[in-house]
């Protein structure tokens, strides 16, 4: 059934806090079009005129953090420091990495061609045009403006699709580019559910999803219509592996962070823990001890974690819990809802005797839980780590830095941090990205603004074109040329590089 309106509630509380109309589909097609106008004199105007106004918008999300944590808490339920420390950072950074290194990434390449020497080839990035990004709620700003910003700087025009339970803080960040100097069609949102998210797929020049895997697949299948590109930033069942030698008061604050920051409700957070017998029982007591000393609660309370965002979520990580507790699993501390009746507040939780068949060690549990295994070596850590349909990012705790390189270099996850956790996503120089079902093309890096351009190739003489080089009219010429250029190969040894001998 097609909504009009679309409700937003606080996490926290359960009250609403917005109720706003629902983008119509000629809504969505305005919009496309306008962004598609304003485009071209955007493009026009160069990185360095792009950066400028970027880096003005940088400062008012400064001014402006108090008013945009009321909207980010109240819609997410995070506590404020999560919205200071994660959120804003990201795109504070990311603003101004892409100002500066956008041209660089983008350069036109000049390309020296191996036989055709006369030629002058180069290959050079031009925008793609309107580009949708489609987003899930955990990080409302990074994961719309954040992803907006090298899209902006590589000279393409945006239109945002924010989830639907979280469309406040992108709404509101819009309001500040335009203050900042942004024309007002150059980056917009359109508001509502996943039909509004189907219709930009129809319009837009390209895709940048990020979201869950089975409406990734939904969005491909849609895009694929069009032939346009989609880039797939997916879920992730990121695992830990903890060797024996590993400094154990390290790796668990790296774990208890990397697992139940935002409620663990990130696409990098660990969500499996393999540890080495000889010392499963001291990490296990450490990381229960750090987890019972978490303070949880509302955004206004000074806490370490607070309310899930969304409700579906939630019954899945009671589920999965329950599931794993009805297959022997043992909780050793949290294991149910917490704190308010009204709130999507859930324990954070440490699970032991988890098996690799029970749901909460295969599919992604977007909660507060970390499930804890004891393994007998590394390569029994190694194989059920790679023993997933997932493969987004993974961490290794270790002293011998050769032995964690070569664990990482096995390890099947887009990226992995070694005696570290989640920290790879605020390195935007490094790219980043699923393998398997975690997702296709990476943010980040050259790839992370190249993604939102079309390669294009220009050939030219070098020397000036000679009117009797036309081929047509000339065949016997033409034949000379070519057989004059076999022989020139053949004698000059090249004929084995280029056709070499075939064993029989
Ligand atoms: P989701 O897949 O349910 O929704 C994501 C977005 O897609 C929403 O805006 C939604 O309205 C829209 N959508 C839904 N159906 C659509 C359709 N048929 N066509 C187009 N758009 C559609 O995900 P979610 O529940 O909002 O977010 C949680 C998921 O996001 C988790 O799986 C998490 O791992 C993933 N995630 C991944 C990354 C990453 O970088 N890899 C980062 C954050 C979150």
């Amino acid at each position: 059934m097609k909504r009009n309106k679309l409700e937003v509630r606080s996490p926290a509380t359960g009250e609403k806090i917005a109720e706003l109309d629902v983008a119509t589909a000629e809504d969505v097609v305005q919009a496309v079009s306008r962004a598609r106008k304003a485009q071209t004199a955007w493009q026009g105007e160069g990185f360095a005129a792009r950066a400028k106004v970027l880096y003005r918008f940088r400062d008012l999300l400064i001014d402006h953090k108090e008013k945009i944590a009321d909207i980010l808490t109240a819609e997410t339920g995070k506590p404020r420091a999560e919205v200071y420390g994660n959120e804003l950072f990201y795109l504070c950074d990311a603003i101004g990495f892409w100002a500066k290194n956008a041209a660089r990434h983008l350069k036109s390449e000049k390309i020296r061609p191996h036989l055709l020497k006369t030629k002058k080839v180069v290959s050079m990035h031009m925008p793609l045009g309107v580009i949708g990004i489609i987003s899930p709620w955990n990080f409302p700003l990074v994961l719309t403006i954040g992803e907006a910003i090298p899209a902006l700087m590589a000279g393409n025009a945006i239109v945002i699709k924010p989830s639907e339970l979280t469309p406040l803080t992108a709404l509101f960040a819009v309001e500040l580019a335009q203050k900042a100097g942004l024309p007002a069609d150059l980056l917009q949102v359109v508001v509502g559910f996943g039909e509004t998210g189907e219709m930009l797929i129809d319009h837009a020049d390209m895709i940048s999803f990020t979201g869950s895997v089975e409406t990734g697949k939904k969005v491909m299948r849609r895009a694929a219509e069009r032939l346009i590109p989609v880039t797939l930033e997916l879920g992730g069942k990121d695992p830990m592996i903890v060797l024996k030698d590993a400094d154990l008061e390290r790796a668990a604050n790296a774990c208890v962070w990397g697992a139940l920051m935002n409620s663990g409700q990130v696409c990098t957070s660990i969500e499996r823990v393999y540890v080495e017998a000889p010392v499963y029982q001291d990490f296990v007591n450490r990381i229960v001890e750090r987890v019972r000393a978490l303070r949880q609660g509302g955004s206004e309370e000074e806490v370490d974690l607070g309310s899930m965002t969304s409700a579906e979520q939630l019954k899945k990580v009671e589920f999965q819990v329950e599931e794993a507790v009805k297959r022997g699993a043992k909780i050793l501390t949290g294991g149910r809802r917490s704190h308010s009746a009204k709130g999507l507040y859930y324990e954070p939780t440490v699970m032991v005797d988890v098996t690799h068949d029970m749901e909460i060690m295969r599919e992604e549990t977007f909660g507060p839980v970390i499930p804890i295994v004891k393994v007998k070596d590394r390569e029994e850590a190694l194989r059920l780590a790679n023993d997933s349909r997932y493969g987004l990012d993974s961490s290794v705790f270790t002293r011998d830095r050769a032995a964690g390189w070569e664990m990482a270099e096995k390890i099947q996850t887009g990226s992995v941090c070694i005696n570290d956790s989640l920290v790879n996503f605020i390195i935007p120089d490094a790219p980043m990205g699923g393998m398997k079902e975690s997702g296709l093309g990476r943010r980040h890096g050259a790839d992370g603004i190249r993604k939102y351009c079309r390669q294009k190739t220009i050939v030219m003489d070098r020397l000036g074109l000679k009117s009797e080089m036309s081929w047509f009219p000339n065949t016997k010429r033409k034949t000379d040329l070519f057989r004059r250029g076999l022989n020139l190969l053949f004698r000059s040894g090249w004929k084995h590089k280029l056709f070499p001998p075939t064993e029989r």
